[in-house]
């Protein structure tokens, strides 16, 4: 981590050394003041792209359009964004088309948080533009001027307060906090993806619990009926630590409703969803047993457990799940000791239909242990199977 730091303070150095400005700004510099763990290190300069890209051996255009280029040293890449104001807002999203700016000021007026608008010199110090830092210090997130524009601007930054109010555990300070109560119908002007997106990195936070609270106080449920419900539970309870994903399976199951058609997830996320569903119904009043266990594994279980037990504490059935995968027989069908391959060794069969159900059936005898996981009982059971059910040997 310090590597990183370093090399990027010698990208600033060299932006500098060519008598350009550059400066560490945003999310890093927050987190290096508050000392936490840094993700990524951004750079605001007054180097054109073009000028970036020229300075620099490895470079790639990774935002132009927003004037970033990330500057690759090592392992590591730095998002190098030259000084920019942003135009016209549009449907309260980003601007489409964003102008340069030579002035650092400008640059960090655009930001949204007083606690993400700090930059950082070369030498360690810090520009406070916005009193940053006593929000800092008294854990407060507030909007730079004045917020019900900052929102009107771009509602997403209502998603990013409750990020960071579950990433930092700070509170929304009182007037950003009533404008985002205003304002939280503009998010449905949002699109679905990057709700999903601002979603799961709220469910990633420390402070979730904190975070669920806000959002269910300034009616977000309202804004997303079929998350009403789910909200209203989990605000209400003493300890919860969701995926967002686990968060929209229980909000689905509490509402009855399928996957809303305008929540754009991915087909993996809403077969996931819908098998925690699944799951969750299921074993609401029965056990997990083998078969379930050998035919998921145990990840998608322990999610759905993770819901059930949100719903009924009394049904948490983790240790149950964890000891059945531990102690499975097998955990593929190529792990049993009579095969396919067996079968048409031994006997004429060559249906791969037939060939498939009889496979089936052995794994559930040793998956259940009603046999062992051993050739010649396999091969007797195998055999006598087929003679029965299918009159050959
Ligand atoms: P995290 O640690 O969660 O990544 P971050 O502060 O780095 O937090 P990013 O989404 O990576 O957040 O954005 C980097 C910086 O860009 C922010 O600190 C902020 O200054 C600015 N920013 C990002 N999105 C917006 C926005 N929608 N409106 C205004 N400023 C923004
Ligand atoms: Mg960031």
């Amino acid at each position: 981590m310090k590597d990183y730091y370093e090399k990027g303070r010698e990208i600033v150095k060299k932006l500098l050394d060519n008598g350009y400005q550059a400066f560490f700004v945003g999310g890093f510099v927050r987190d290096f003041l508050l000392g936490k763990v840094i993700s990524d290190i951004d750079i605001t300069t007054n180097a054109l792209p073009k000028q970036v890209q020229s300075l620099f051996p490895k470079t790639k255009a990774t935002g132009l359009k927003y004037g970033t280029i990330t500057v690759f040293e090592g392992n590591h890449g730095y998002e190098v964004t030259t000084y920019r104001t942003d135009g016209d807002y549009i449907n309260h999203r980003k601007p489409e088309e964003v102008s340069f700016s030579t002035s650092l000021e400008e640059d960090l007026s655009r930001r949204d948080f007083t606690i993400n608008a700090f930059a950082m010199d070369y030498e360690e110090k810090v520009i406070d533009l916005f009193e940053g830092k006593k929000d800092l210090e008294n854990h407060l997130i507030r909007a730079i001027g004045n917020p019900d524009k900052r929102f009107d601007e771009d509602a997403l930054r209502i998603l990013r307060a409750f990020r960071f109010v579950s990433k930092l555990g700070f509170a929304i300070e009182k007037e950003t906090l009533n404008s985002v109560e205003r304002n939280i119908n503009l998010l449905k002007e949002i699109a679905s993806e990057r709700i999903l997106g601002e979603l799961k990195k709220i469910f990633e936070g420390d402070n979730q619990k904190t975070a669920i609270k806000v959002m269910e106080s300034t009616g977000f449920g309202k804004v997303f009926p079929e998350l009403d419900k789910g909200l209203n539970l989990l605000s209400k309870k003493e300890f919860v630590h969701l995926t967002h994903l686990e968060f929209l399976a229980l909000c689905f199951y509490l509402d009855e409703s399928e996957i809303p058609y305008n929540w754009r997830l991915s087909n993996k996320d809403k077969a996931l969803i819908n098998k925690i569903i699944e799951l969750v119904t299921v074993t609401e009043n029965d056990s997990y047993n083998e078969m379930i266990i050998y035919r998921l594994g145990q990840d998608i279980p322990l999610m759905a457990n993770t819901v059930a037990r949100t719903l009924n504490p009394d049904n948490d059935q983790e240790n149950l799940i964890r000891k059945i995968h531990h102690e499975l027989p097998i955990r593929k069908t190529c792990d049993l000791a009579f095969k396919g391959q067996d079968i048409l060794e031994l006997t004429s069969e060559r249906n791969a239909e037939v060939i498939g159900d009889i496979i089936d059936d052995i794994t559930y005898m040793v998956i259940t242990r009603q046999l062992p996981n051993e050739y010649e009982k396999l091969k007797e059971f195998a055999l006598s199977l087929m003679e029965t059910k299918y009159g050959k040997g």
